[in-house]
C-alpha cells in the first residue's frame, strides 16, 4: 500500500472543498488499497457528518443518510415495516461484522468483485486500466454479468441493497463543490459499453448525503431472493427484488430489479410489463421472467445464471403474491 494523507471532515463543506478520496466504512476501499487497485494519496473520512440518520420526509417518504450503517438500516422500525425489501436485501448482504461498518454511501458505490479487476497481475482489465481489454471475456466468468454487458466489461454489479433501491425507485442526493442535485436511480448507475471506468453519473468530488425513498405503497407485498453459492456471506449468482401490489387475485402493479446478472443493479421493465394486469399465476411469472431475461448475453462458464434469474423472478413474484 503506498502512503496517503488522512483527515476527518466535520462538514459536507469541508469534505466537498478537498479533492481527496471519501472513505466511509472503508470494507470495500481499503481492501481495494491493500490489492493495489485503489491507490490514493490523500483519504477524507466522512463518518463524522450529520448524515447518520433516517427521517420521514413531508411527502411520505424517508430519507436515509449516507452515514447510516447498513444494520442500522435494516434494523430501523419504518424500514422494516414499509420498506422491507430493503431490510432483506441488506441483511442478505456481507456479514454482521461488515454490515456494522459498511454505510449506505459506501454500499452505493462498492466496487465490482471482477478477480480480474481486483488482481492488478492482469493487466487487461478495461474497468482498472482503460484500453488494455477484457481478462474475464474468454477467462473465467462464472459470477460475471448476462445483461448489460459489452464488448469491455462483462463484471458484474455486487450489492444487493442497491437492487432494493432500484425496485423501490430511490432517488440520491449529492453535494459537490456546484452545488446540490438530485438523480434517480435508473440514471445513476452507467452501462459499461467502451468506458467502464465511468460507473455512475457523480462528478469530481461529489458526495452522496441522502437517498429518498418514495411513499410506501399502500399494500404492497415486497420480496428480496437472493440465490448463491452458500446460504451466507456470499454475493449473488442471481438475486430479485419485488415490490408488488396484488389483489383479486390479479398483479395490479409491480416493480422488479434483478442483482447478481446485470453490469448494474437491473430494472426489469418487461417483466413488469408483462405482469401488470394480469392473473397471479405461475404460467404468468414465468412469461415475464422470458421477457426479462430476454436480452440476456452469457459468456462461456455463466449461461446457467439466464435459467437461474428466471426461476428467481418465478419464486420471488409467487411470494410476494401468496
Ligand atoms: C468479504 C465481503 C463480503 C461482502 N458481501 C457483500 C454482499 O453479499 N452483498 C453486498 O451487497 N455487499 C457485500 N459486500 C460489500 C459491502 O457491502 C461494501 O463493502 C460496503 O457496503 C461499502 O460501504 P463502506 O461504507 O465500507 O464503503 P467504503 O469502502 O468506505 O467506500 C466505498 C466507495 O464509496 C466511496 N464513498 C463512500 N461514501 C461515500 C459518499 N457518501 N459519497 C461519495 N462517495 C462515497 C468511497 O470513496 C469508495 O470509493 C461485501 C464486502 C466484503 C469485504
Ligand atoms: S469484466 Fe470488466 S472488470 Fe472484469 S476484467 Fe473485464 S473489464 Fe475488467
Amino acid at each position: 500500500m503506498q502512503s496517503f494523507s488522512y483527515e476527518k471532515a466535520q462538514s459536507v463543506e469541508q469534505a466537498t472543498g478537498t479533492t481527496g478520496k471519501f472513505i466511509a466504512g472503508g470494507t470495500t476501499l481499503v481492501d481495494l488499497m491493500k490489492l493495489g487497485v485503489e491507490t490514493p494519496t490523500q483519504l477524507v473520512d466522512v463518518t463524522a457528518l450529520p448524515l447518520a440518520q433516517v427521517e420521514t420526509l413531508p411527502n411520505g417518504g424517508l430519507r436515509i443518510g449516507a452515514m447510516v450503517r447498513n444494520s442500522d438500516l435494516a434494523h430501523h422500525p419504518a424500514v422494516g415495516k414499509d420498506y422491507a425489501v430493503l431490510s432483506e436485501a441488506l441483511l442478505s448482504g456481507a456479514s454482521p461484522q461488515l454490515r456494522n461498518m459498511a454505510t449506505t454511501g459506501g454500499n452505493l458505490l462498492q466496487r465490482t468483485r471482477c478477480p480480474y479487476f481486483r488482481d492488478p497481475s492482469y493487466s487487461n482489465c478495461n474497468k482498472r486500466n482503460p484500453g488494455s481489454g477484457c481478462a474475464a471475456i474468454g477467462g473465467h466468468n462464472r459470477m460475471m454479468a448476462i445483461l448489460g454487458t459489452s464488448d469491455a466489461c462483462i463484471a458484474t454489479h455486487p450489492s444487493d441493497m442497491c437492487v432494493a433501491l432500484t425496485a423501490l425507485e430511490a432517488t440520491i442526493q449529492v453535494e459537490g463543490p456546484k452545488g446540490k442535485r438530485s438523480i434517480a436511480i435508473a440514471d445513476f448507475y452507467k452501462l459499461p459499453g467502451t468506458t467502464p471506468n465511468v460507473e455512475n453519473a457523480l462528478e469530481p468530488g461529489e458526495l452522496i448525503t441522502y437517498v429518498d425513498l418514495p411513499a410506501p405503497r399502500k399494500a404492497s407485498k415486497q420480496v428480496y431472493l437472493k440465490l448463491r453459492d452458500r446460504a451466507s456471506y456470499e454475493f449473488a449468482l442471481a438475486s430479485a427484488a419485488v415490490v408488488a401490489e396484488v389483489s383479486g387475485g390479479h398483479v395490479r402493479a409491480v416493480q422488479i430489479a434483478l442483482g447478481g446478472v446485470g453490469t448494474r443493479p437491473w430494472r426489469a421493465h418487461e417483466a413488469e410489463a408483462a405482469l401488470t394486469g394480469k392473473p397471479a399465476t405461475a404460467a404468468h411469472f414465468r412469461a415475464a421472467a422470458e421477457d426479462a431475461l430476454k436480452g440476456a448475453k452469457p459468456s462461456s462458464e455463466n449461461g446457467f445464471k439466464v435459467e437461474l434469474a428466471k426461476r428467481c423472478i418465478v419464486r420471488a413474484m409467487t411470494m410476494a403474491s401468496a
